[in-house]
């Protein structure tokens, strides 16, 4: 990679984005952005506080009337620019995202960047796209139809994981819907969302359409969520965080959508391809080191399979190549904190008290000691009601358990407070189908699981929250319909009017 750019520099003027302008926050408090892979300082930023959020949300109050009145085709216009913007600037977004958060530049280059190009592309095209009902007669005496409108000042709350990817699910759906957005990225990640609201600078979006404020979740955080002028929160994070969120919103009578928690089931019956599901099970427990929503973090396997299954999958794991980021041959990254690693270890370190962890647990050592690594881990010989099966680690483990019959497999795979994602590995097309029907999540996969798409929704079912990401489903989250009825007798003693006047 050849385009190292400057975080330093380019961040000098300061780390929030508003009205269009880099500038320092005010909290009087500072972050530090680490390289986990290094534990190296990456940039130190003055976080922001309350009164930024105020400013970023009346920057996106005054820029709300022209942007929700701008047609449909130049909002869909500025967004295939910014499309074009962010292809033009792929490896400084790759470069960014796989410093702050110890992503392979092989995740980033193949899978964040792109997606996110793609998911701009998508939008630019659902912008011109947005429908409402048919109109019609339907009293006989008025045409009613349906206005699909933008509701306003939008206040969004990202977590570290994919902070690229997560900007864009939260701005890309409420810009192209005509409202205004200001969002807060977690403070350990802030450099790709400042980008992102940079490069739409660039790309012809007014100042003020997009605002980045990163401070402290209870800080700025809380303040969005709880500011008189925002009508909606959008919020991706974990459960416990979500539900505070919700009190506020709720108490301040905002539209919410919630992306939570997730801990995903990975159903494989006796039929199934052993070694196409061992290998899926590890990219999808491994991807992003098992930093991911969706993650495949529980594998019930049914009796016949089971041995050879977790044979396969913890040889596979100890094949995997964990290393520098920045590094070809890399599979498999750090955690993005040393926090985060810890707290992954300290899952597995119980569940030896009972379980068997049959590869992996461990922090790795020599070259790697410095970095937030920790070694691939399956484990097995957990009970269902245990922590490692019912928690989300948010780290590279996987647990598998067997079952004997369909009905036993599909109920312990619905049986967690989540319902994000869900896979079932079979051959077996009436099993699948029940499959699909049965497990209670958001995203439901045969015989793969991970890939997303710009065109289907993504979001929760279940403490994995409500509303939906992606594809113009969010469109119902970003938008409100309003019913416009016209008279169309010209009477001026209607009918209806009888209920007041009686029979005069
Ligand atoms: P987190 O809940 O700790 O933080 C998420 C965001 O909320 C951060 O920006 C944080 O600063 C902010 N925050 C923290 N406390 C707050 C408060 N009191 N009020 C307002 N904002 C507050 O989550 P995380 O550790 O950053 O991310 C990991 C979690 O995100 C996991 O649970 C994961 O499953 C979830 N996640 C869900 C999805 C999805 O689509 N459902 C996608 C990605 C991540």
């Amino acid at each position: 990679m050849g385009n190292r750019f400057q975080v330093k520099d380019r961040f000098a003027d300061g780390a929030q984005y508003i009205d269009g302008r880099l500038r320092p926050g005010t909290s009087g408090r500072s972050h530090t952005v680490v390289d986990p892979a290094t534990g190296e300082e990456v940039l130190t930023y003055e976080l922001a506080g309350p009164a930024d959020v105020d400013e970023a949300v009346a920057a996106a109050k005054r820029a709300f009337p022209a942007w929700s009145a701008a047609t449909p085709g130049e909002r869909s216009d500025a967004l295939h620019r910014l499309a074009a913007v962010l292809a033009e600037q792929a490896e400084d977004f790759a470069y960014a995202e796989s410093l702050q958060c110890g992503k392979p530049l092989k995740l980033t280059t193949g899978f964040d960047v792109p997606g996110t190009i793609d998911n701009t592309a998508f939008f630019a095209g659902a912008a011109r796209h947005l429908q409402g009902q048919a109109a019609g007669e339907y009293s006989g005496d008025h045409t009613s139809y349906v206005r699909r409108e933008a509701i306003g000042v939008v206040g969004s709350i990202a977590p570290w994981n994919y902070p690229l990817q997560m900007a864009a699910w939260k701005i890309l759906p409420a810009v192209a819907a005509g409202n205004t957005i200001v969002l807060k990225p977690a403070e350990l990640t802030p450099l790709t969302s400042l980008m992102f609201a940079q490069a739409a600078q660039e790309a012809g979006i007014p100042d003020g359409v997009i605002n980045i404020v990163t401070g402290a979740g209870r800080d700025a955080g809380e303040h969005l969520v709880g500011h008189p002028d925002v009508v909606m929160t959008s919020f991706t994070g974990s459960t416990a965080v979500g539900k505070r969120v919700a009190e506020i919103a709720t108490a301040t009578v905002k539209r919410l959508h919630l992306e939570l928690g997730g801990k995903a089931p990975f159903v494989v019956f006796d039929d199934a391809d052993v070694e196409a599901a061992a290998h899926g099970a590890i990219a999808a427990s491994l991807i992003n080191t098992g930093q991911d929503c969706t993650a495949a973090t529980r594998a019930y396997v049914q009796r016949p399979l089971y041995e050879a299954f977790t044979a396969r999958v913890a040889e596979l794991m100890e094949t995997v190549r964990l290393g520098d980021p920045f590094a070809p041959t890399t599979d498999l990254g750090p955690l993005v904190s040393h926090a985060q690693r810890d707290r992954v270890a300290a899952f597995v370190d119980r569940a030896r008290a009972y379980a068997t962890v049959v590869t992996g647990g461990e922090i790795p050592g020599g070259d790697l000691a410095e970095g937030a690594y920790y070694r691939p881990t399956l484990i097995t010989g957990a009970a269902q009601d245990s922590e490692v099966v019912q928690s989300e680690i948010f780290g590279p483990v996987l647990v598998a358990l067997p079952f004997d019959t369909d009905d036993e497999g599909l109920a312990l795979a619905n049986d967690t407070p989540y319902g994000l994602a869900a896979s079932a590995w079979t051959r077996d097309l009436y099993r699948a189908g029940r499959a699909t029907r049965e497990l209670k999540a958001g995203c439901v996969w045969v015989n793969d699981h991970i890939p997303i798409i710009s065109e289907m929704p993504h979001g929760g079912y279940k403490a994995s929250g409500f509303g939906k990401d992606m594809s113009s489903y969010s469109f119902e989250e970003y938008t409100q319909v309003k019913h416009v009825m016209y008279d169309n007798t010209a009477v001026a003693a209607k009918d209806w009017h009888r209920t007041i006047f009686g029979d005069r």
